[in-house]
């Protein structure tokens, strides 16, 4: 595992692409990544209303995930609940993107789920990508319906007028499917102003699921 010096400069740089892309604007959203610290188990997180563009290693904040507790020099991010009860409820999941992505953001404004329009919402570990219901930022009760509204597999939700959540294995996935959230959100606006489209059935995201599970590069013993 990186050592927390260098997951100090990741959780930066994944914070900051995101924001340069448009997902982020200000101090909007959230970045964490899983850790394990002096303090115990917890995760390393942006510091609440801070533009990513001025952060420094020594900002990011370390919230310890038996308490709560937070260390460092900085208030960490108003959604560390958000962070933390997806950790304790997932222990396969090892870092979280929080955006407000505009077109993520407009369709969550309907309390509606992104349905399979494409494959491609599989990405989610999910046949579609569901909603939140509506809580105040920052709040337990925002953080209890994100993680049942994630239920066991899934990896990405929106949160009613609000934003989205992307989870991963590891920084890198969390950030890209942050991108894919915004990418299938975008598609699925512009379709609904064409008048929508025919949905692919549950029978072909169960079999796109499956083949997901092993999708990309695997290791190869002859190499
Ligand atoms: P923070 O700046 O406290 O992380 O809050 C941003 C946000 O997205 C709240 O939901
Ligand atoms: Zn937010």
């Amino acid at each position: 595992m990186p050592s927390n010096k260098k997951l100090r400069r990741m959780v930066i740089e994944c914070s900051r692409r995101l924001a340069h892309e448009g997902l982020n604007i200000n101090s909007s959203g959230n970045f964490s990544i899983r850790t394990v610290s002096e303090e115990g188990e917890g995760f390393l997180i942006t510091p609440s209303g801070m533009s990513y563009d001025c952060l420094k290693p020594k900002d990011i904040c370390f919230v310890r995930l038996s308490d709560g507790c937070s260390f460092g020099f900085r208030e960490p991010s108003s959604e560390w609940r958000l962070h933390s009860e997806i950790y304790l409820a997932r222990p396969e999941l090892r870092a979280i993107a929080h955006t407000h992505s505009p077109f993520a953001a407009v369709l969550s404004c309907r309390d509606e789920s992104i349905p399979p329009f494409t494959y491609m919402t599989a990405v989610s570990r999910t046949e579609s990508i569901p909603c939140a219901p509506y809580a105040t930022f920052g709040s337990e009760a925002l953080a209890e319906g994100c993680v049942k509204t994630l239920g066991e597999s899934g990896r990405a939700c929106l949160l009613s007028h609000h934003g989205a959540v992307a989870c991963g294995a590891n920084a890198k996935e969390a950030e890209g499917l942050a991108r894919e959230i915004e990418n299938l959100a975008r598609m699925w606006a512009e379709i609904q102003k064409l008048g929508g489209c025919k949905l692919l059935d549950s029978a072909e995201m169960k079999k796109v699921l499956k083949k997901f599970e092993n999708y990309g590069q695997r290791s190869r013993n002859n190499q």
